[in-house]
């Protein structure tokens, strides 16, 4: 399988790997060495040129710890949390719902405890590890608990997602940036969930970063004004009769989708478009790819239209972006347990605004990307490649001496130092040149230079292209030209 064979590659050249390894790890924690952190930085980068800088949003980095009153109000103490059943012989905690859709295919989001207790003693369900009976289904709550101060604690909680800071900073920030409707905030950071069982490396993770925006806008005038750019845009939607017909998602106009109330908003509308236009450019096959307008049962009560953005793994369709029209929900919650006052002044008019919320997994998108980007041995060489959208490239580009003798690891040096200054280049000059190619290859380096003989003759190298594997010959002086003629492909 391809994610085994990826992860296996993350592990060998450090890319993303265990924490604590030495200790043995947790499960659902990971470390991003240096090429990782690389790509992911590029990600991030390229995500907030995509979805934050053309649109005037405001960004934001809020504390990880928050008390427990935001979750009270935000509803996650009560409703943040997963039915578990545990293994009467062996011990294994297993996730309910999981269980029961695994053995059963049934489809369960939604029910209680004393529903799902009751379907696991219906159909007989045993522990899938050692055949050992299932105790009574409880509800366990997701979020990492913690205590402030050394006596007398303070309860608070790692927040479990990044928009509780926005929801409860709106109105400073709303001030401070003398804020006008529609007025969006994004946050970039890490948030925590106590998963019951993490896997499939990025997929499921218990620290993770994400990327989510906040658009609020008055109910009375819910038009955005970035619409007309997606307008003409067709999306891959997978409708909930769709869903009940067991079909296929269809391409869908956005525009008709918002006039006919399919999507919500124009702003629901806006980030559906763009979401598509981006990760396609993050080299998603548009056939992998789908918005599912989730079930009434998986719907949060207050929500008037969620839409996720789902990647076709080899093991199933999985969410990468959660998009939802969270109403005036968050801000009233806030407003009933603060007790402040949080609506906005809209000509006169006291407004409690509305939100749409595109909120991104970082880590499954980049582990998509490492996917559908990665080359198997056999392929079109011999050996493992990726074929990383240049711009996620962990560097730019490899600098090799031909051979480590003549001269020529000196003369490399000295290109690579004029390059470094313009450039994110790697040096490397152990093993045959064929071997560094590989090793280049394998993390999706576009661009490969080499030092050899002739270059003490006449100030040439050659340039190899990652996905071509074709060389040429150009000069010293064009080399830095010619590297951003690649990597802007
Ligand atoms: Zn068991």
């Amino acid at each position: 399988m391809r994610l085994e064979k990826v992860q296996e590659v993350c592990l060998r050249r450090g890319i993303i790997f265990p924490s604590a390894e030495i200790y043995g790890s947790v499960a659902g924690f990971y470390e991003w060495g240096p090429i990782g952190f690389s790509i992911k930085k590029k990600f991030i980068e390229a995500w907030r040129d995509f979805f934050i800088k053309p649109y005037g949003f405001y960004e934001i980095e809020g504390s990880l710890v928050l008390p427990e009153k935001v979750f009270e109000a935000s509803g996650h103490l009560k409703g943040f949390v997963d039915p578990i059943t545990q293994c009467e012989n062996c011990k294994t905690i297993h996730r309910a719902d999981h269980l029961i859709e695994e053995c059963t295919k049934m489809f369960v989001e939604g029910k209680s405890e004393e529903e799902l207790t009751e379907i696991i003693r219906e159909k007989g369900l045993k522990c899938p590890r050692c055949g050992g009976n299932l105790s009574e289904v409880r509800m366990f709550n997701l979020m990492l608990k913690t205590e402030i101060s050394p006596v007398g604690g303070i309860p608070a909680y790692l927040r479990p997602e990044t928009a509780q800071n926005i929801f409860t900073s709106f109105s400073r920030i709303f001030k401070a940036m003398r804020g006008k409707l529609p007025f969006g905030i994004a946050q970039i950071g890490k948030s925590f969930r106590n998963e019951i069982s993490p896997r499939r490396f990025l997929i499921r993770l218990r620290e993770f970063h994400q990327a989510e925006i906040e658009v609020f806008f008055d109910p009375d005038n819910p038009e955005c004004p970035f619409f007309h750019e997606v307008e003409e845009k067709d999306i891959p939607l997978l409708t909930r009769e769709a869903q009940k017909e067991g079909k296929e998602a269809s391409m869908i106009n956005v525009k008709e989708a918002v006039e006919t109330g399919l999507i919500p908003n124009e702003w629901l509308g806006f980030f559906l478009a763009k979401e598509f236009e981006f990760y396609t450019k993050l080299g998603i096959p548009p056939e992998c790819l789908r918005f599912r307008h989730m079930l009434p049962e998986e719907t949060p009560h207050y929500s008037k239209g969620n839409f996720d953005l789902e990647i076709k793994f080899d093991f199933g369709w999985k969410e990468v972006v959660g998009n939802a029209y969270r109403t005036d929900y968050d801000l009233r919650r806030h407003s009933e347990f603060s007790k402040k006052d949080l609506s906005v002044d809209v000509n006169g008019k006291k407004v409690l605004p509305h939100v749409v919320e595109p909120s991104f997994g970082i880590d499954r998108t980049i582990l998509a990307v490492l996917l559908f980007s990665f080359r198997e041995k056999g392929y079109d060489r011999d050996w493992n490649w990726m074929k990383l959208p240049n711009f996620l490239a962990p560097f730019h580009a490899a600098v090799f001496p031909l051979v480590s003798k003549d001269g020529l690891p000196e003369k490399a040096r000295e290109i690579f130092e004029v390059l470094k200054k313009e450039l994110e280049v790697f040096y490397d000059e152990k093993g045959s040149i064929g071997k560094r190619y590989a090793r280049a290859d394998e993390i999706g380096i576009p661009a490969c230079v080499t030092i050899d003989y002739q270059t003490m003759e006449d100030e040439t190298v050659t340039i190899r292209d990652r996905d071509t594997k074709q060389q040429k010959r150009v000069k010293i002086e064009k080399l830095v030209e010619e590297i951003r003629k690649i990597i802007s492909y």
